[in-house]
């Protein structure tokens, strides 16, 4: 029997921030749709720790947090870091206060990082994380990309390629698959599965309770109904229905599966 009650403990509690992945091959526009996504959603960038040097046009504590090989080590010497890898032959980390953010004050979080960081956060936090892969429309467009993105230098830009082949092989790992082949769309579908997240019964149940309370419905599950009594109203005097217990609650569907009847003691 699942009690009112204990799906009140497991769903009532403060509500934990999603924590939002999104992976891809390098070029495949991760993080031209991540900032997107935290500009038209209710939802922040985690701004990342690296090791790699700033890009042109990219500012520290926006982008990324530029930091030494030497301040990376340290952070990971302190536990400061919820995840991090090495990607592309540079250091990556996610900060754990950023988690604790989303965690402790329901704030949600967008996070641009790669597999490895992903597959990191979902072994931590399965319940809270959603996990999304993006994808280019085609291996001839993700080059054309990295190549016209002009950001890195031409072995860089091979070895992202080279690379991406190998990141490509983990989208089975994602729970969403996102195919950036129209800027506009992609978007749609990102802030789709952002707010499908948010919608679903682990995160709305409280709202749902707050509503059976409202409707007279104890922790112990049964519902109160203080009918008059029916002899007052001269009709045939009879047992007048006053508790109502869910025995069995499956999503979306309440079943009452005992309704007993009392008599009143009015
Ligand atoms: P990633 O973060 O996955 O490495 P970026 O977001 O930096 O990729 O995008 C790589 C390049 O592709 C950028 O120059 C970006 O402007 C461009 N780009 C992103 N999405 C699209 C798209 N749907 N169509 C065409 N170009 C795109
Ligand atoms: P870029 O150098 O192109 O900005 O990023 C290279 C790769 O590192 C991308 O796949 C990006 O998602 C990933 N990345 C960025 N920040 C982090 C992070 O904090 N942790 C991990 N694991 N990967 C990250």
């Amino acid at each position: 029997m699942v009690h009112f009650k204990a799906m009140a403990e497991s769903e009532a509690g403060a509500r934990r921030g999603i924590l939002m992945v999104v992976s891809s091959p390098s070029g495949a526009g991760k993080t031209t749709l991540a900032h997107l996504l935290a500009q038209t959603e209710r939802l922040e960038f985690s701004v990342s720790y690296t090791t790699r040097a700033p890009r042109a046009g990219e500012r520290d504590g926006v982008d990324y947090k530029f930091v030494t090989e030497d301040e990376f080590s340290r952070m990971i010497d302190r536990g400061e870091f919820a995840e991090w890898a090495v990607v592309h032959g540079n250091r990556y980390g996610t900060a754990v206060h950023t988690v604790n953010r989303a965690l402790e004050d329901g704030k949600d979080y967008l996070f641009d990082i790669d597999w490895q960081g992903g597959k990191q956060i979902r072994a931590q936090w399965p319940d809270e994380s959603v996990l999304v892969f993006i994808l280019p429309p085609s291996m001839a467009e993700l080059e054309r990309r990295l190549r016209r993105r002009a950001t890195d230098s031409p072995e860089a830009i091979e070895r992202r390629l080279v690379m991406a082949k190998r990141e490509l092989e983990h989208f089975a790992e994602y729970d969403y698959l996102v195919v950036n082949d129209n800027l506009e769309t992609a978007l749609k579908e990102l802030s789709s599965i952002y707010v499908g997240a948010r919608c679903t019964r682990a995160r709305r149940g409280h709202y749902g309770l707050a509503l059976l309370h409202e409707a007279g419905f104890g922790d112990d599950g049964s519902l109160l109904i203080q009918g008059r009594s029916p002899a007052r109203f001269g009709s045939v005097p009879g047992p007048t229905p006053v508790s109502i217990t869910i025995t069995t609650v499956k999503p979306l569907l309440f079943r009452f599966s005992r309704i007993s009847f009392a008599s009143s003691s009015e």
